[in-house]
């Protein structure tokens, strides 16, 4: 069976992003992304030390006491988080959530929320193999599939209207201090703005060009 990637525009991402923030009534810029995963979507996220180096999930797995048939991942793993194929855990590593900066882990997570809202029929078609069929992939498809995520992750914690409250008051800050967003404040800016939302300034930088409230060529444009 060939399944077919979905082409999913940016605003088709945003509009999901959003109607889960809505549906669940997330309101917050710094909401507890665990808690969300756990107690609403019933998804364990469970630490796992060394995640980013293993080798192979079903060893994982089988250090879970999982049955055999469960041993489903083949292939080296380079990741901070991970959907288990049933969609009941998260495993996320242990050094990352434990650390003292939330930004990567937070990120990561939602990018793995990204899996599950956006290919949730892919996972399920491809069972339990799923993540080999991600892996196989066409290298387009599959850059498609992890630029799906990361837009999911980026508008699901940081949406257009939070986004905008951050940058007019960081506007006031600088307005105050007698200066102007340009190229040299931007990083300033994305950092202020991504303390607010737990995440990198990188994160914010890409939130506001998307939106169309920064651009490299002609740069405030909110
Ligand atoms: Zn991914």
């Amino acid at each position: 069976m060939s399944t077919e990637i979905p082409k999913l525009r940016y605003s088709q991402i945003g509009k999901c992003a959003s109607d889960i923030r809505e549906e669940y009534n997330i309101t917050d810029n710094k909401f507890e992304l665990s808690k969300f995963i756990e107690w609403d979507l019933g998804i364990r996220v469970t630490p796992k030390k060394g995640l980013k180096y293993f080798l192979d999930l079903g060893a994982l797995a089988a250090m879970e006491d999982y049955s055999s048939e469960q041993l489903y991942f083949e292939q080296p793993l380079e990741v901070d988080a991970s959907l288990d194929h049933n969609l009941k855990i998260m495993f996320v590593d242990e050094d990352l959530y434990d650390s003292d900066n939330q930004n990567r882990i937070r990120f990561s997570m939602a990018h793995e929320l990204g899996h599950y809202f956006l290919h949730k029929q892919i996972i399920i078609e491809n069972q339990p193999n799923y993540k080999n069929f991600f892996l196989e992939l066409k290298e387009e498809d599959h850059n498609m599939i992890e630029r799906q995520a990361d837009e999911f992750a980026g508008r699901f914690l940081v949406p257009k209207n939070l986004l905008q409250t951050e940058l007019e008051k960081q506007l006031d800050i600088l307005e105050q201090n007698k200066l102007s967003m340009n190229r040299i404040s931007l990083g300033f800016v994305c950092d202020q703005i991504g303390k607010e939302f737990l995440v990198s300034a990188k994160v914010i930088e890409i939130r506001l060009k998307r939106e169309g409230f920064w651009s490299d060529e002609d740069g405030l444009t909110l």
